[in-house]
Formats: C-alpha cells, sequence, structure tokens
C-alpha cells in the first residue's frame, strides 16, 4: 500500500486485537486511500462489533469515511459491551446453554477428570486451571480460564433475564 499516512489511535481496550507494536498509543499507518475507515480498522484486527465511536482530528466520522492524509484517527471501543449483550439477547433470545456445547463439533460436555485430561494439556494449563470438561463427542478439552469468572457472571446475568438453561 502507498497511499495516504494516516496515525491511528485504538482505545485501550481494543488493543488486544491489533498487532502487538500498535498497542502503546498512536501509530502511523499507511492506507491505500480507497478503503473506508471500517475497512482500515478490520485489517488491522478489530473486529466491527468491538469498535465503538470513530474520530478523525477528533470529529466523530462514519465507517464508510475514507481517511486522507495526516488524519489522526482514534478508535474507540463500544461504550458498554454488557449492554451491548443485554441487547443482542434480548433481540434473539437464544437458547443460552453456556458451556454445555463443543465449540468445533457441538458436541455434549461432560466434566473431565484433570488426572485424566492432563497428557492433553501444555503444563501451564494443567497448572493454573483446576475445573476441566472434555467433549464425549471428539474428545476436545475445555478449561475454565482466568478471566471465565467475569464472562460466567455477564452469561448468568443474561441467563436470569432472558432464561435458558445455565451450566
Ligand atoms: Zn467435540
Amino acid at each position: 500500500m502507498n497511499g495516504p499516512e494516516i496515525t491511528l489511535e485504538v482505545a485501550p481496550e481494543l488493543r488486544l486485537f491489533v498487532p502487538h507494536d500498535r498497542r502503546q498509543g498512536p501509530t502511523a499507518l499507511t492506507t491505500d486511500g480507497a478503503s473506508t475507515l471500517g475497512h482500515v480498522i478490520e485489517s488491522l484486527g478489530v473486529p466491527l462489533t468491538e469498535a465503538g465511536a470513530l474520530l478523525a482530528d477528533g470529529a466523530p466520522v462514519a465507517r464508510s469515511h475514507i481517511p486522507g492524509p495526516d488524519e489522526h484517527i482514534e478508535v474507540r471501543a463500544v461504550d458498554r459491551p454488557q449492554e451491548q449483550l443485554r441487547d443482542v439477547l434480548g433481540r434473539f433470545t437464544p437458547s443460552l446453554a453456556p458451556w454445555t456445547r463443543c465449540t468445533a463439533c457441538n458436541g455434549t460436555l461432560a466434566e473431565a477428570d484433570k488426572d485424566t485430561v492432563s497428557d492433553q494439556l501444555e503444563h501451564g494449563t494443567q497448572q493454573a486451571y483446576d475445573v476441566f470438561a472434555q467433549c464425549t463427542g471428539c474428545a476436545r478439552v475445555y478449561w475454565r480460564g482466568a478471566h471465565h469468572g467475569h464472562l460466567e457472571t455477564i452469561v448468568a446475568d443474561a441467563v436470569r433475564e432472558f432464561g435458558g438453561t445455565a451450566a
């Protein structure tokens, strides 16, 4: 790409999506001069569902905005992810059964003994986690990550409000 060079600043909440060298603050980015801002953001790895307000030189712009030379682009995070989740759940009222289905084959998960699954785990995983489940279909092993408690709280709240079957 050899189009205009812009400066891009991604909200701290979104920096896990972008390449490591763009996580510290504003960085220079050369665009192709034709792509929309939405496309530029996506191509960096930020899902558009996670991107909130977009600013060009401090002024709000749409995703269809085509960044021009020397523009300073800011990508904010969506304001309240939990509100967004509640909104989505309320609209589609999916059947909620968290942590009961295999994401690979949709098989049923069963609780697994740590000793039984330990040969399938990285050593660090084995050290850090205690609660495991294994797919009865394809034998894929699941474990509860460090952030699971927070996700579980969000899902549990949603289940309470919208119905469904809690794990
Ligand atoms: Zn499976």
